[in-house]
């Protein structure tokens, strides 16, 4: 049975914590000062990694001043022995001595790992416990197996905090861990969330299921955990300190996944209309994980992204029709009854910005591809009346999609015979800055280029187009038109077509500098590249349009 709380329950107590702990480490106390120092104002729960220090008892005297210097901040000792995935290499008892000098100090919380628990007589873990604020955890480093037993097991133990930390093998993990927290933590103040790539979503949810707290790194390169988001992304992209059981979920499923900038500009967009919802970034390996783990999350709504958007449709209970007709879906949606709906908002960021530009009815496009994109091109502008031609590398691809959207089939070497008012490129060529082209510059015989690679915004074609003065329609506006689609089929509301535009071209900015090794521009008040800028100007026409 778990007993009363500590005598530092109070000032513990889970409403005065705030949700994001960061952990910090240093070689030695002075560095590890230094960098908490840097931290602590804007981050005033640390965690101090003290076993990442050679000696941290003889060092802790040095930390003396810090902690006393910032009454208002919480600070956690962790002192984890490397049999346990830390870095203490020290037995218990010293493990203890660390801790319990930490304590003196000032620390309020200090992290016990399971394993050393059961090696302490009752009377010592009493002591530690009445003397300081008491984190049980329990870390597996491999799978999320059996946590519930484990929790069982942890809770025969007196302790402020039950942390279980786990690693995800597959999306549907975490609702492992979200399931055992919804169960425990209205009787118990729990930390849970799980490690890895496919853990990420945990970092949120698990704060959604009940989790008292949760972790991020400081600086990207000082993750103690893998998996551990930056704790600045965890603030100021996914609000995390507004997160509660009524927050709504979205996300992008997909694989990969990780560089997509849709979190960046859904979450922006959930933001500037105050709704409370958070949108994450769903690393699915593969399509059945996704489904089991979209049937017991509660999410409302996906972007759907490669390789499933074709896959995923016979899954649906319903589509409308012209996803059917296209046969891919990018957007879904959990309906009131619990069903799931597909639709397709791909079609809507082709041809918003287009229309923006000009009348579709007539006019000659080519669409350099037949994947997906490349389906929602052809179907979308066929019913605008264009008159389109499809090329593709895979002739026999190409062909099919063009027989399917009854549109016209062209051989790779007879493009640069013709003259067309738009070429699309629907292929991922010049992607992550590759020097390659979809097209040779003797085939660019048109007004307008629409790359719909976003990432370089300035890919070669995109430079090729505007040095043979072509006028160039960049994939970020794409991105932002079907994003805006998906937003207003979830939540009903006009989405914020100029905020989501803005915050996706300087997401681009920042990547760019990087990129080049630069320190990235702090955000200043306005878009500052002339793509940027276009693209936010004919977002908000568009927004105003509809
Ligand atoms: P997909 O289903 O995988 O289709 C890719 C198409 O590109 C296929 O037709 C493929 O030809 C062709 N392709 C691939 N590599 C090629 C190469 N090296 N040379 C020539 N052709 C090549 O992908 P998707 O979902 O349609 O997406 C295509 C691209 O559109 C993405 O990579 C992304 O950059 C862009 N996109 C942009 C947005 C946006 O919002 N702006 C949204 C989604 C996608 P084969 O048939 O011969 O394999």
């Amino acid at each position: 049975m778990r007993e009363s709380s500590s005598t530092y329950a109070s000032r513990i107590r889970r409403f005065r914590l705030p949700r994001l702990c960061i952990a910090v480490v240093g070689a030695d106390a002075p560095t590890m000062v230094e960098r908490a120092e840097s931290l602590v104002r804007d981050n005033p729960f640390l965690e101090l990694r003290l076993d990442y220090i050679a000696q941290p008892l003889a060092a802790l005297p040095k930390l003396k001043n810090f902690v006393e210097l910032h009454p208002e901040a919480t600070f956690v000792a962790t002192c984890r022995r490397a049999v346990n995935g830390g870095k203490f290499k020290g037995p218990v008892a010293a493990q203890i001595a660390v801790l319990r000098k930490a304590a003196d100090l000032g620390f309020q919380l200090v992290d016990l790992e399971m394993q050393s628990v059961e090696s302490l007589k009752a009377n010592d873990l009493r002591e530690l416990y009445d003397r300081v604020g008491l984190i049980i955890s329990y870390h597996d480093f491999k799978a999320t197996k059996n946590i519930d037993r484990q929790f069982k097991e942890m809770s025969k133990y007196p302790a402020d905090f039950y942390k279980l930390v786990s690693t995800a093998t597959s999306l549907h993990d975490n609702v492992v861990m979200m399931k055992l927290l919804e169960e425990n933590s209205a009787k118990h103040e729990m930390v849970g969330l799980c490690m890895g790539e496919q853990g990420i979503i945990s970092r949120v949810l698990g704060v959604r299921a009940g989790s008292v707290f949760t972790f991020g790194s400081a600086a990207k390169g000082e993750e103690t955990a893998p998996g551990q988001v930056l704790a600045s992304e965890l603030r100021d992209v996914y609000r995390i300190e507004m997160v509660d059981q009524a927050t709504q979920v979205y996300g992008v499923a997909g694989d990969p996944v990780s560089h997509s900038l849709s979190p960046v500009m859904m979450n922006a967009a959930f933001r500037r209309e105050t709704v409370n919802a958070v949108y994450l970034a769903l690393h699915a390996r593969s399509l059945k994980d996704l489904m089991a783990c979209v049937q017991d999350i509660p999410i409302r709504g996906l972007s759907i992204t490669m390789p499933y958007k074709q896959e995923i449709l016979p899954l649906l209970e319903n589509s409308d029709p012209l996803t059917r007709q296209i046969g891919a879906c990018n957007t879904l949606v959990r309906a009131a009854d619990g069903k799931l709906y597909g639709f397709n908002t791909d079609v809507a960021g082709v041809i918003v910005p287009l229309e923006q530009r000009m009348s579709l009815a007539g006019i000659r496009v080519l669409i350099v591809g037949a994947g997906g994109v490349a389906r929602a091109a052809a179907f979308g502008l066929k019913a605008k009346g264009s008159e389109v031609f499809l090329t593709n590398r895979t002739v026999e691809k190409g062909q099919t999609l063009a027989r399917q959207a009854k549109v016209k089939y062209m051989k790779r070497p007879d493009v640069a015979k013709q003259q067309f008012d738009v070429i699309i490129n629907a292929t991922p060529v010049g992607m992550n800055n590759t020097k390659q082209t979809p097209l040779d510059e003797k085939e660019l015989n048109t007004k307008y280029i629409f790359d719909l690679v976003y990432t370089p915004a300035e890919t070669r074609l995109v430079k090729m187009a505007r040095a043979r003065n072509i006028q160039v329609i960049p994939g970020l506006e794409m991105f932002v038109q079907q994003g805006a689609r998906q937003f207003e089929i979830w939540t009903g509301k006009p989405s914020p077509i100029a905020e989501m535009a803005y915050v996706v071209s300087k997401a681009l900015e920042r990547q760019a500098a990087e990129e080049v090794g630069e320190e990235p521009e702090p955000p200043p008040k306005k878009a500052t590249s002339k793509p940027a800028k276009k693209a936010v100007k004919k977002a908000v026409k568009a927004a105003k349009k509809r």
